[in-house]
């Protein structure tokens, strides 16, 4: 509820599963919010699409909610910010405003056969999925962007042709929000933000530009690319149509730099683990981009306006809450993803369990896409609960190997983890990652913290907030989870756990 003097930023958190708008105040406290959940299609079995159509009626949706819940008018917000799922890949004919295809979704694996082919482009004898490595920071994997352009280019009748004229654009959801609410045929804007950017596997990870040689590799045209701008300035103002005239879009940032930026890591050292469809550990390594061998990608942190850009290293991971989406949608063992937690406690232990969700391959730090899921340890004792268990601790486990790429390229050993993302309202989950990490596990007060980041991005262009030293300010503890297992249990549940993951290779060796 709010007084008309009173002004706010609005934030549109486009995830993997849902839409969210969500009102800030200057103390960064949520004052009204909205979500809908959008459509998952699966065609087969590896495929991930999303209908952009819908997403985009949903954030309308959404924004009208979030305004109408906390009675407010557009003209108390000063300024937009979005944020988005990373990577999935949307074409659209800039005349008509129609996509030309479904979006590839980021965990969507139809491009490997298309990356072994450019891992083996360059002459070399045998396959380099580092090929692009130094100009990117990014090994070569279907997870990126660029092959998924090159997919929808390759599949629809024409669209090459159609691209290379120039009627074809092509957008990270970001983009695509940024366009339709911007006008769409009638003057949309076509720009994207180095962070999102950095994700695509085409833009030079030094000079912030698109590089025209991986392009050409690549086989995508320059021409359907939009403009990379930093990550918090005024890009334009919302149409009459978008129900925020006026309002200026102020901030654009993919959703796990969002999160960094909303947890105010903004000293080099300083990070976060988001925890939401799949698992996205980011720390801030400075001005410097640095080159990882440890299974971390080189990522934008943020760029505010004309300031130095800040990079970081990042640890992703595939599957986590999309595995208890799993557990509920193809298994039917709970019927919503709390019970995940409320079976597993109501076991002792995993019951000699584990899970392996390697469902789009395993990512960090192993980045082998052809591994496949596997259930290991199963005897005629292990029941649902203690697969809800396994499955929530395989969300931890993969997370500590992260963490231990991180500690192994770092010049010092995390102390403790801040968190955030759907999945930690999840007490077991929290205090079983405190255990098997041996850190305190922190989660703030504003769990909301991807929206957050996406509204301080927009907030800080515009005046609203003065300096990042007031976003610092703004952060409060909320609960701390400190490990309680003992160091002989927890390198015994590691050494298991890590011998699992074995299991996912050698099934498809
Ligand atoms: P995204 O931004 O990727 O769409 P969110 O941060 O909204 O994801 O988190 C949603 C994910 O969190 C879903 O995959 C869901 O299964 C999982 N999740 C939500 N609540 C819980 C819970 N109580 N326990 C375990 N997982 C949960």
């Amino acid at each position: 509820m709010s007084s008309p003097a009173q002004t706010y930023v609005l934030s549109i958190d486009q995830g993997t599963t849902s839409t969210r708008a969500v009102v800030f105040d200057h103390a960064g406290q949520t004052v009204a919010s909205a979500q809908k959940e959008h459509t998952q299609h699966f065609p087969r079995a590896g495929w991930v699409e999303h209908d952009v159509v819908e997403i985009w009626a949903n954030t309308r949706e959404v924004i009208t909610e979030a305004l109408c819940r906390g009675e407010l008018n557009s003209s108390q917000i000063t300024s937009l910010g979005i944020t988005n799922q990373r990577e999935t890949t949307v074409i659209w004919d800039g005349a008509t405003g129609e996509p030309i295809h479904r979006a590839i979704v980021w965990q969507d694996t139809r491009t490997q056969s298309l990356c072994d082919e450019l891992a083996t482009g360059n002459g070399a004898d045998e396959p380099d999925t580092e090929r692009f490595k130094e100009r990117t920071g990014l090994p070569l994997a279907t997870y990126f962007s660029g092959p998924k352009i090159r997919w929808i280019l390759d599949h629809v009748d024409g669209a090459h042709q159609r691209a290379a004229a120039g009627e074809l654009l092509f957008g990270t959801i970001d983009t695509w929000l940024v366009w339709n609410l911007t006008g769409g045929v009638s003057g949309g804007v076509h720009v994207t933000d180095v962070t999102n950017a950095s994700r695509t596997l085409l833009m030079n990870i030094d000079t912030l530009d698109w590089n025209k040689d991986v392009c050409d590799a690549m086989g995508v045209p320059v021409e359907v690319l939009p403009r990379i701008a930093s990550s918090s300035e005024v890009y334009a103002e919302c149409s009459q149509e978008s129900g925020l005239p006026g309002v200026p879009i102020a901030g654009i940032l993919g959703d796990q730099h969002a999160a960094t930026v909303g947890q105010a890591c903004f000293g080099p050292g300083q990070g976060k683990n988001t925890y939401g469809t799949g698992n996205f550990m980011l720390i801030n390594t400075g001005h410097e981009p640095v080159r990882n061998d440890k299974g971390l990608l080189t990522t934008l942190a943020y760029q505010f306006g004309d300031q130095k850009p800040v990079y970081a290293l990042e640890g992703s991971i595939a599957v986590t809450g999309s595995l208890i989406q799993w557990l509920r949608d193809n298994l039917g063992i709970i019927s919503e993803a709390a019970e995940s937690e409320t079976r597993a406690a109501r076991v002792q232990d995993h019951g000699g369990a584990y899970v392996v969700p390697a469902f789009s391959g395993l990512f960090a730090p192993h980045w082998r896409s052809e591994a496949r899921g596997v259930f290991v340890g199963l005897t005629s004792f292990v029941n649902a609960d203690h697969i809800c268990r396994a499955s929530l601790e395989s969300v931890a486990f993969q997370s500590a190997e992260v963490v231990e790429a991180m500690n192994a390229s770092a010049p010092e050993d995390l102390t403790e983890l801040k968190v955030d993302g759907g999945m930690v309202v999840n007490d077991l989950l929290m205090q079983f990652q405190a255990d098997i990490l041996g850190v305190d596990v922190v989660r703030p007060e504003v769990i909301e913290t991807t929206a957050l980041g996406a509204a301080y991005a927009a907030g800080l262009a515009t005046g609203y907030w003065k300096s990042t030293a007031e976003l610092v300010e703004n952060w409060t503890e909320g609960q701390r989870w400190s490990p309680r297992m003992d160091k002989s249990e927890r390198a015994q549940r590691l050494s298991e756990w890590k011998k699992a993951v074995t299991r996912a290779f050698d099934w498809v060796e």
